[in-house]
């Protein structure tokens, strides 16, 4: 069974055509799941091929956004930005890319999407930082990332469109971070709202926030 294949991608920021690796979805196998969604992976480790990076520049963002062009007024920051990574992260983009490189492409992505204002985005590479960071037991800038995805789903939260999938994740993400930061009663107060805004949602947010706040509740 083949694991990869390639498709190529225009870099909207420096332009270069390069080709990247993709992963087929019959080669991604979930085994189980963390309270927060975090997926364990059997085989090949899918989060680390979430993301397309330009070799040429480091521009990076989730493969669906790739090729989305860079608002004007941002392109000059974007490019500042991705050159001064860029010196500092060092990462290999084969197929034997380790944690510790799917860490520092998330850290891009999340740098990224935060300059651009894009909330929903940077919360969901922060929290895939977190993800690979708890692979690597390094809780310390665990929490740091997990932060980082808190402010900004509560950005999101607060300032941008979203849909009601959007919502229920946004909302189950405040809940479940805060409990993760040991924040019960802020956690308490965002699974409620889940629970009762969207109670008749047959969203697996939406069960998994009932469980974790009978939970958090019944904790001291
Ligand atoms: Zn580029």
């Amino acid at each position: 069974m083949q694991t990869f294949w390639e498709q190529e991608f225009k870099c909207p920021v420096c332009s270069k055509k390069f080709h990247t690796l993709r992963l087929f979805s019959n080669a991604i196998k979930i085994r189980d799941r963390d309270s927060d969604m975090k997926p364990t992976y059997d085989g090949v480790n899918a989060l680390l091929f979430q993301l397309v990076t330009c070799p040429e520049c480091f521009y990076t963002t989730f493969e669906g956004d790739f090729e989305n062009p860079v608002p004007p007024e941002k392109q000059k920051m974007v490019s500042e930005l991705c050159e001064r990574l860029k010196k500092m992260i060092s990462v290999d983009l084969s197929e034997n890319r380790t944690l510790k490189d799917g860490a520092s492409l998330f850290t891009v992505a999340a740098a990224i999407y935060a300059l651009l204002g894009k909330h929903l985005k940077a919360a969901e590479a922060y929290l895939k930082l977190a993800w690979l960071l708890r692979d690597l037991n390094n809780s310390e800038e665990e929490k740091k990332a997990l932060s980082g995805a808190l402010k900004h789903f509560t950005e999101s939260y607060m300032n941008e469109e979203l849909s009601e999938q959007q919502q229920i994740m946004v909302i189950f993400y405040l809940g479940e971070l805060n409990a993760r930061l040991s924040n019960k009663s802020e956690a308490i107060k965002w699974f409620s709202t889940l629970i009762q805004k969207f109670s008749s949602s047959n969203s697996a947010y939406v069960k998994l926030a009932r469980k974790e706040w009978q939970e958090i509740s019944a904790r001291k």
